[in-house]
């Protein structure tokens, strides 16, 4: 683990202790039962086992792992976590945990302001899986006879959780960037037939962001809402809506608009796994979870989270080690937003150095954080691209003692070849690499990483 943080976490992790100590010893003395009593011996013989198996792992935390969206958590989101979990809270209703609960709710209206919704009922949630299907689940109270149209790129998850909900999904084209096709939005909203369209901004693959305010302005047109999974990119709005570190604003105001948004504490948030939220800026969403509860009626101050949640039993940790973290970094640009500045600058440098590299190549130019490239074949075919691809993934993970963890990403050929039309089309589609730069040190590691990998690439020729 990154040495910095194990040196706050040997510092911090006592007071956890500290505290359930300190607040367990109010409540009078009581005789233990042996009935769950371990041995030392007994425990630390196990843990050696376990110790080992974890040996089995990818450094998620060092900046020579450039795969998927995976970072260890915040120290801070750790110690927040794992003091809360000592009391072991249940965030589905404030009984469960009244002081978790509270901790909920003012890291909930963090995320609400991040987007600058004017008002929201939302909460925590285990996933963006999770999160989007409520987003989905209202989608479908709202529009019972209509559909849900997402994009090809979107996450699979919403064509499945159409699934679940017994909804027609619609499946959008993309353009030359993997972003929603507008024209091909606006035909199937012309047909009557959608209630609802998710749009994405950062697509798990590309990092693609949709164009959110266009997208909003054709639904509305057609009397559709508009849901957005920012489940990836969420944490961008930070700097999207101020028009920072290249971003284009018009997405990320839009935001403000739509009807509901998910974002994942556990991929850019520090948080560790277990940690999503859905957002709707209309309070009145709140009613369509309420069937079998005796509430009526939800407004910002008047929020049950067990009542507002298809979820029963959540971790209180969670809300506890995300607000603990919001504590200590704000979501602003001089807060959090420095994070995703280091991420964002790492991304570009290394696009540009991708376009001069002879051993690699861009695949399209990054929205966010996401970097997608391809060793420069010895012939221009996609097959040729395709094995190479899984050569260098396999090469760069196999290396001693100087290993890089990428990830690979399926393109289709028509795709491919709309970005790359000098490659011969001889295959359905092929393997590209893929690096999600989601670690701020990467910004400092990038000369390194990319000559490494360049170096792999131009081994394998
Ligand atoms: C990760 C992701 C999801 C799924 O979220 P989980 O927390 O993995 O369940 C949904 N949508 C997008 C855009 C994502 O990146």
């Amino acid at each position: 683990m990154d040495l910095h943080d194990l040196h706050d976490l040997r510092q911090w992790l006592p007071q956890a202790i500290g505290v359930a100590e300190r607040w367990g010893g109010q409540f009078g003395p009581y005789r233990t039962h042996d009935a769950h009593r371990v041995e030392h011996e007994a425990f630390d013989e196990a843990f050696d086992r376990m110790a080992k198996r974890m040996d089995d792992n990818y450094p998620f935390f060092h900046p020579r792992y450039a795969g998927q969206m995976v970072k260890p958590p915040h120290p801070a989101a750790v110690v927040g976590y794992l003091t809360a979990m000592l009391f072991n809270p249940n965030n589905h209703a404030a009984e469960g945990g009244p002081a978790t609960t509270a901790m909920e709710k003012e890291a909930v209206a963090d995320l609400a302001a991040m987007f600058a919704l004017p008002a929201h009922v939302g909460h925590l949630t285990t996933s963006g899986t999770m999160a989007n299907l409520e987003a989905l689940y209202v989608a479908r109270q709202l529009h019972p006879e209509r559909g849900i149209a997402y994009s090809a790129e979107c996450h699979y998850t919403h064509e499945r959780m159409c699934h679940v909900l017994g909804v027609q999904g619609h499946r959008i084209p993309v353009d030359d960037r993997g972003r929603i096709d507008l024209n091909a939005l606006e035909e199937a909203l012309s047909s009557g037939r959608i209630g609802t369209v998710v749009v994405t901004t950062g697509t798990t693959g590309l990092g693609a962001v949709d164009p959110v305010h266009e997208v909003l302005a054709l639904a509305r047109r057609y009397g559709a809402r508009v849901h957005v999974d920012a489940a990836y990119g969420g944490f961008y709005a930070i700097l999207g809506r101020s028009g920072l570190a290249g971003l284009d604003p018009r997405p990320w105001q839009a935001i403000a608009h739509c009807d509901s948004v998910v974002v994942d504490p556990h991929k850019h948030g520090l948080q560790p796994y277990g940690c999503g939220a859905v957002l709707f800026p209309d309070p009145r969403a709140g009613r369509h979870f309420a069937h079998d509860s005796p509430y009526t009626y939800f407004t910002d101050s008047d929020l049950h989270l067990g009542e507002i949640s298809l979820e029963c039993s959540r971790a209180g940790a969670a809300a506890a080690g995300l607000w603990l973290t919001l504590q200590l970094l704000p979501l602003t640009p001089d807060g959090f937003g420095r994070i995703l500045h280091a991420d964002r600058r790492a991304a570009t440098t290394w696009a540009t150095l991708l376009h001069q590299s002879p051993h690699l190549e861009l695949y399209q130019q990054p929205d966010l954080d996401i970097v997608t490239y391809f060793p420069t074949p010895p012939h221009p075919a996609l097959s040729c691209i395709d094995t190479a691809s899984q050569q260098l993934l396999e090469a760069g993970m196999n290396a001693q003692p100087d290993p890089v963890y990428l990830s690979v990403l399926r393109a289709d050929a028509e795709a491919f070849t709309r970005r790359h039309p000098h490659l011969k089309r001889d295959a359905d589609s092929a393997r590209i690499m893929r690096s999600v730069l989601i670690k701020p040190e990467s910004e400092h590691y990038l000369p390194t990483l990319h000559a490494r990998v360049e170096q792999l690439a131009a081994a394998h020729h």
